[in-house]
C-alpha cells in the first residue's frame, strides 16, 4: 500500500460525512465500501432530520468560536461541491446563500438584544456582515414577515441547502462511480465496532487498507465521551407561505427555525435536549412548534405536517468536532474516525471533509486531528 496508489477503503455509516466521503474518496479513484444499519434514504441518521441550516453566525452566539472559523467556507465550498454533484448526477441540489433572518416579538425584544450582543462579542471583527432591520427593511427582505415583526437582524453570510435531496444524490454518485470501481453498498448492515484496517459486522469481520469510523452518534460504544442531544423536526408542507430565508425566532425558552425548502417545503425545529432518547417527537414538542410557527406566519395554519422526525446530533463534551487518526503504515492511516458534528454538520462537513482526506494523504498538523500511535483502539486512550 503505497500514498498516491488506489486503496480499498471501508466506511462505517453512510450518514452525511459516510457518504460525502465515500464519494469523494471514489473520485480520486479508490474503491469503497459503505456500511449502513439504515436503507439508502437514511431516515434513521442525524443527515436526514436535520434543518441544514448553514449557519455560522447564529451558530458562534453563545457557542464555540472554532466553528465559526471551521465552518465559514462552508458557503463557499459547498457550492462547488454541489457543482461537482451535478456533473456526477445531473442532480441540481438546492442551495441558496441569501443569509437569515432573526426576529423577536415585541415582549422578547430583549432575547434579540442578547443574541445580538453575544454576537457582538464573539466575532467583533464580522459585524459588516450583521446588519440590524427596521421593520421596513424586514418587509424589504422577507415581505410576509413584515406585519408582524417590527425589527430584526439580517445574517448575511448564512445559507441552507435541501438535504433529503443531497443525500439522494450522494446515494446516486457513490452508486454510479462504484459501479465502474467496483465500490459497494451494503445497506441493513449493523457494524459492531471499527478497528484499524477492520469492520466488524458482528462476526463478519472486513480488512481494508483504511478503515473510516462515520457512524456519527452510533459509534457511542466505542467513543464513551461522545454524546447525544435530541433535536426534534418538523416537516411541513405551506402552500400559503412564502419566506425565501432561515427565519430564527427569538423566545425566552427556546430559539425556533424555518428552513426553507423548494416548493413551499419548509423545517421548523427548536428544541435541543441534553437527552438520547431515540423515541418519537412528543406532543408538546409538536404543539410547542406549531404554535410558536403560527405566530411567525398565520399561512402555516392550513399546512400539511409531512413528517415529524428526532433524532441525536452527535456530540464530544467540548462540542467540538474531531478527526481520530491512528495505525499509520507507510503513512496511511489504517483507521480513521470522524465525529463530533453536533448541531452543525451542514456547516462544518465541507472542512472535515477535506481535513480527512488530506490525513488519509499524509499527516495533518491542525487542531482538528489527533495523530494517534498505533491503538486497538482510539477509546483506549
Ligand atoms: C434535529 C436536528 C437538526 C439539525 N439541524 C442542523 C442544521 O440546521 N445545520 C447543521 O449544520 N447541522 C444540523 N444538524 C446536525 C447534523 O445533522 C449532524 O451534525 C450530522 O448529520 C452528523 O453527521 P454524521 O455523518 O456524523 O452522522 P449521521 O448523519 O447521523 O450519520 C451516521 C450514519 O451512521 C449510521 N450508523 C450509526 N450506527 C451504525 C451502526 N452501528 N452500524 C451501521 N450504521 C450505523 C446511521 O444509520 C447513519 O446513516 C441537526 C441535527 C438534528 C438531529
Amino acid at each position: 500500500m503505497i500514498l498516491g496508489v488506489a486503496m480499498n477503503i471501508g466506511i462505517a455509516g453512510a450518514g452525511l460525512m459516510g457518504r460525502l466521503l465515500a464519494w469523494q474518496l471514489l473520485r480520486r479513484g479508490h474503491r469503497v465500501t459503505l456500511f449502513d444499519r439504515d436503507t439508502q434514504d437514511a431516515r434513521a441518521s442525524a443527515a436526514r432530520v436535520a434543518a441544514a441550516m448553514i449557519a455560522p453566525y447564529s451558530e458562534v452566539a453563545g457557542g464555540e468560536r472554532q466553528v465559526f472559523d471551521w465552518g465559514l467556507s462552508a458557503l463557499t465550498r459547498w457550492p462547488e461541491l454541489l457543482a461537482e454533484l451535478k456533473q456526477d448526477t445531473g442532480i441540481d441540489v438546492y442551495f441558496q446563500k441569501r443569509g437569515s433572518i432573526v426576529v423577536a416579538h415585541a415582549r422578547d425584544r430583549g432575547n434579540l438584544e442578547h443574541f445580538q450582543s453575544l454576537l457582538q462579542h464573539a466575532v467583533p471583527e464580522h459585524q459588516e456582515r450583521v446588519h440590524k432591520l427596521s421593520r421596513e427593511k424586514v418587509s424589504e427582505l422577507e415581505p410576509e414577515l413584515g406585519t408582524q415583526f417590527d425589527g430584526g437582524l439580517w445574517l448575511e453570510d448564512e445559507g441552507t441547502l435541501d438535504n433529503r435531496e443531497l443525500l439522494s444524490a450522494l446515494s446516486r454518485a457513490i452508486r454510479t462511480l462504484g459501479g465502474s470501481l467496483k465500490g459497494e453498498w451494503r445497506e441493513g448492515v449493523v457494524v459492531a465496532s471499527v478497528s484499524a484496517n477492520r469492520i466488524d459486522c458482528g462476526g463478519e469481520i472486513f480488512e481494508f487498507d483504511v478503515a473510516i469510523d462515520a457512524r456519527g452518534f452510533g459509534a457511542k460504544p466505542q467513543l464513551h465521551d461522545l454524546r447525544g442531544v435530541r433535536g426534534e423536526v418538523l416537516w411541513v408542507h405551506a402552500p400559503e407561505v412564502n419566506l425565501t430565508r432561515p427565519v430564527r425566532l427569538m423566545h425566552p425558552r427556546y430559539q425556533l427555525y424555518i428552513a426553507p425548502k423548494r416548493d413551499h417545503v419548509y423545517v421548523i425545529g427548536a428544541t435541543q435536549i441534553e437527552s438520547e432518547s431515540l423515541a418519537p417527537i412528543t406532543v408538546r414538542s409538536s404543539l410547542e412548534l406549531q404554535s410558536a410557527l403560527y405566530s411567525v406566519h398565520t399561512g402555516f395554519a392550513e399546512a400539511t405536517v409531512l413528517d415529524a422526525f428526532a433524532n441525536c446530533r452527535p456530540g464530544f463534551m467540548d462540542n467540538l468536532p474531531r478527526i481520530d487518526c491512528s495505525n499509520r503504515t507507510n503513512g496511511v492511516p489504517g483507521l480513521l474516525r470522524v465525529n463530533g458534528l453536533f448541531r452543525n454538520g451542514y456547516l462544518l462537513s465541507p472542512f472535515m471533509l477535506d481535513m480527512s482526506l488530506q490525513c488519509i494523504a499524509g499527516h495533518v498538523h491542525h487542531p482538528v486531528v489527533r495523530e494517534l500511535r498505533l491503538v486497538e483502539s482510539v477509546n483506549e486512550q
